[in-house]
């Protein structure tokens, strides 16, 4: 299938201020060309593009995803840890038919906000794989850990081996990290088998890091270290790229270190927010030198996956006190996401020779008009809902706000009522 977007802005997020207006050719799942086009290219689908910008498609680079669940659930509660005081014991209950049901409508939500990548920490990968399969949209899942090393032990038993299948579904769509929690609830052996797996495996460790004040006093009270230090004392930091989501409170020194390793920060501004954990000084990491990606965090604490509002957020929270450019902010749900799962050869710009996931938005509107500075617009005018079109891999997932692979009646009535239920156990 070739597919021509014609005499559309193009902003393939190659360079601050590099926009074109031109066509892009799709042959199979690949970008052909960008801008110029090409007379001999005979497209089986045209697709008007002289009232859209469009852009490369959005990565959501910390979630989890199936608790779009508990969206709007025990909200109002002082810290993250009696949060997931309530969250947890939910959580316990929760089967592989749940999360399945739970990722259809969290993959939906996540392309209607112009997501074709995210990055996922949760329970029952099998499930997940399953969603992720029929979606056509791409992802980094995690094999979650918890507890002590024998928990840790029989969880990579029992998992193991339908991640490493997944990842060689031939569309090559879905790349495995290993994902021990957190330090407050994973043990040092459970952090040293992970480590062990992702350097097996040649995945991404991602964890939660320093997320607040009271995991870091916490962590000094345990192991006189702070979270990275300490990480790095047992070994889990060597010869495996990291992925580190929140970094609210990391210290001078931390962010030093992070320079010398290869790994990223995750960025989840309203979730560090709702849950009073702070303002991460990601403009700061960014000047320092360390990549910093951007998510969501689980709907549950967001509470929802919309990463056009998440780039909005972190658009704004970067202007205090610091300098984050529009054009940082949308690098970061863009090539700095693809970056931070290590796809940035395969996504995050639109240039020829790289896969076709873009997005096209809608510029007929009054918020948008008139339009001046594209990137200006991304990062601090446009909505979800302009978002009009969606590509993963060449194949339309959304076209003029439709999904194409979703009745998006049946998903919410499904989860409601699969809510319910469990709700009943
Ligand atoms: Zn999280």
């Amino acid at each position: 299938m070739k597919t021509l977007i014609t005499n559309t802005l193009i902003l393939p997020m190659t360079g601050e201020g590099h926009t074109i207006r031109g066509d892009i050719g799709i042959d199979g799942n690949q970008i052909v060309f960008v801008g110029k086009g090409d007379p001999a290219f005979g497209a089986d689908r045209i697709i008007d593009g002289s009232r859209h910008l469009t852009m490369p498609s959005l990565v959501n680079a910390h979630t989890h995803l199936a608790m779009v669940l508990m969206r709007n659930f025990k909200d109002g509660l002082p810290t993250l840890q009696a949060w997931l005081d309530e969250i947890f014991p939910i959580e316990d209950t929760l089967t592989a038919e749940d999360i399945y049901i739970a990722c259809r409508l969290g993959i939906a939500e996540l392309i209607q906000s112009g997501v074709t990548t995210f990055c996922d920490m949760y329970f029952h990968p099998s499930a997940t794989i399953q969603a992720v399969s029929e979606s056509g949209i791409r992802a980094n899942l995690g094999l979650t850990l918890f507890g002590d090393g024998e928990s840790s032990r029989k969880r990579i038993a029992e998992r193991q081996a339908e991640l490493l299948a997944a990842r060689c579904h031939p569309s090559g769509r879905i790349t495995l990290s290993v994902a021990p929690h957190a330090i407050y609830t994973c043990t040092t052996e459970t952090y040293q088998i992970a480590h062990r797996w992702a350097a097996d495996h040649d995945a991404l460790l991602h964890t939660h890091l320093s997320e607040t004040k009271e995991e870091v006093d916490r962590c000094r009270a345990s192991y006189g270290l702070t979270p990275l230090s300490y990480l790095r004392s047992i070994g889990v930091t060597d010869s495996v790229k990291c992925l580190f989501a929140h970094g609210v409170h990391l210290t001078d020194g931390e962010v030093d270190l992070l320079g010398d390793l290869d790994c990223a920060i995750v960025h989840n501004p309203s979730s560090n927010l709702k849950l009073n954990c702070g303002i991460a000084p990601v403009a700061s990491y960014r000047r320092r030198g360390l990549t910093v990606a951007l998510g969501t965090d689980g709907a549950s604490s967001n509470n929802n996956l919309n990463m056009v509002e998440e780039l909005h957020l972190a658009s704004l929270l970067g202007r205090l006190g610091s300098s984050l450019s529009a054009y940082e902010a949308v690098s970061m749900a863009t090539i700095d996401g693809a970056r931070a799962l290590g796809l940035q050869d395969r996504i995050g710009t639109l240039e020829s020779g790289k896969e076709a996931d873009l997005i096209m938005v809608g510029l007929d509107k009054a918020h948008l008009t008139p339009l001046n500075d594209p990137i200006s617009a991304i990062a601090y005018s446009a909505q979800s809902s302009d978002v009009d079109t969606v590509i993963c891999q060449g194949k339309i997932l959304m076209e003029n706000r439709r999904l194409t692979g979703y009745d998006i009646d049946e998903l919410i009535a499904t989860t409601n009522a699969r809510w319910a239920a469990i709700l009943q156990r």
